[in-house]
């Protein structure tokens, strides 16, 4: 048993929706998705959501439905998930990689002013880690910019600031469900949201080979639906999403009150525990390496959120990047360990991490 396993009863309730699905014989766009992307925007607290196959097609469907392609430039960060800025190369759009800020990961707007181009259009803000960050500072300067805000909620679900959720301040956001996400699905699955209808619309149709009503295809769209039996599972997880979120906030609220160790430095703590839903809880040091191999000996596995930045990755060499440079981001890269904070830790198992950490 892992910490992505479905409990026993959750597992019972999923086998039941499964078998009702495959009794009705309507696997692919029915009630379930419709159902779910109803749910997921109202959580989100936004008018639209499209059921999409996972959090890659998410984002790029969402560039696409702002007609973001061949010619345009993308800003978004070096330190994520490689999907990020392969979504934005899918698109047919330049990705433009700008630098972070140290004490949080997150991009940094200094760095993203000095990428901007006079094709860049839009920024793809990524929540890394599930810290919302100041949302209203990128709406405000993609606005004054005349350039999309798209958002990266791969890691945020339910992150909120001033009472508004990640996913309703940008013109589009992407979803994924991939199952070690905060909301995983147990297989592939993602969605893009947006308050913007004619944006849904258009997601709707590109997540569907570019379909508007039957044998009718207005645009060259993908094959990305989300399926039945995932868009089932996924409504019945949200259930417990509060409460996991709950959990992951009080694990790194300890972590936070009591990692000491001068060779471990800490993120920055938000302004607001809404804020951040603690997908990972990161922290640096300079000896990562060894301080990885030293938690791994006394029993405590971690990873590295991410190791290799994106514009040092050989599948993109030449990348654009800030022409100020890339150092916080490659020094970021080299120091950070995520450390055990799913929901499904115990007190003990949160006491021991802290006392191996400030032990290094
Ligand atoms: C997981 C992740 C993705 C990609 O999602 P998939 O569902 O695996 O395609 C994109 N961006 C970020 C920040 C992620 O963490």
């Amino acid at each position: 048993m892992n910490e992505l396993q479905p409990s026993t009863s959750q597992k019972i309730e999923i086998l039941s929706r499964i078998e009702e699905i495959i009794d009705s014989g309507m696997y692919i766009l029915g009630k379930n998705v419709s159902d779910f992307e109803g749910l997921w925007a109202q959580l989100c607290g936004v008018r639209y959501c499209t059921g999409v196959a996972n959090g890659m097609d998410a984002i790029e469907i969402s560039l696409r439905s702002l007609n973001i392609g061949p010619g345009d430039e993308v800003i978004t960060t070096s330190i994520t998930a490689f999907a990020s800025v392969l979504a934005i190369i899918r698109s047919g759009a330049k990705p433009v990689i700008a630098n972070i800020s140290e004490d949080t990961g997150l991009i940094d707007l200094d760095s993203v002013k000095r990428c901007i181009t006079k094709n860049t259009k839009a920024v793809l803000l990524v929540h890394l880690y599930g810290n919302l960050s100041d949302p209203k500072k990128w709406v405000k300067f993609c606005e004054e910019s005349g350039i999309y805000l798209i958002e990266d909620c791969a890691q945020s679900h339910l992150a909120s600031f001033e009472g508004q959720y990640a996913g309703s301040f940008g013109e589009m956001a992407a979803f994924s469900f991939y199952p070690t996400k905060n909301l995983g699905a147990i297989g592939d699955a993602g969605a893009t949201v947006t308050s913007n209808e004619k944006l849904d619309v258009i997601s709707k149709s590109l997540r569907n080979y570019g379909q508007s009503e039957r044998y009718q295809h207005p645009l060259l769209g993908l094959n990305s639906r989300l399926d039945e039996i995932q868009a089932a599972i996924l409504i019945n997880k949200c259930e417990k999403l509060d409460s996991q979120i709950y959990k992951r906030r009080l694990i790194a609220t300890q972590y936070n009150n009591s990692i000491n160790n001068v060779k471990i430095k800490k993120l920055a703590v938000p302004k607001d525990i809404e804020n951040h839903v603690y997908h990972l809880y990161a922290i640096r040091c300079e000896n990562r390496n060894l301080l990885q191999k030293y938690l791994l000996d006394l029993g405590i596995q971690t990873l590295s959120h991410y190791p290799v930045p994106i514009h040092k990755q050989v599948s993109v060499h030449g990348i654009s990047v800030d022409p100020a440079g890339m150092e916080t981001s490659e020094r970021f890269a080299e120091e950070c360990l995520s450390i055990p904070c799913h929901p499904d830790l115990n007190d003990f198992q949160v006491q021991k991490v802290i006392e191996v950490i400030n032990g290094f």
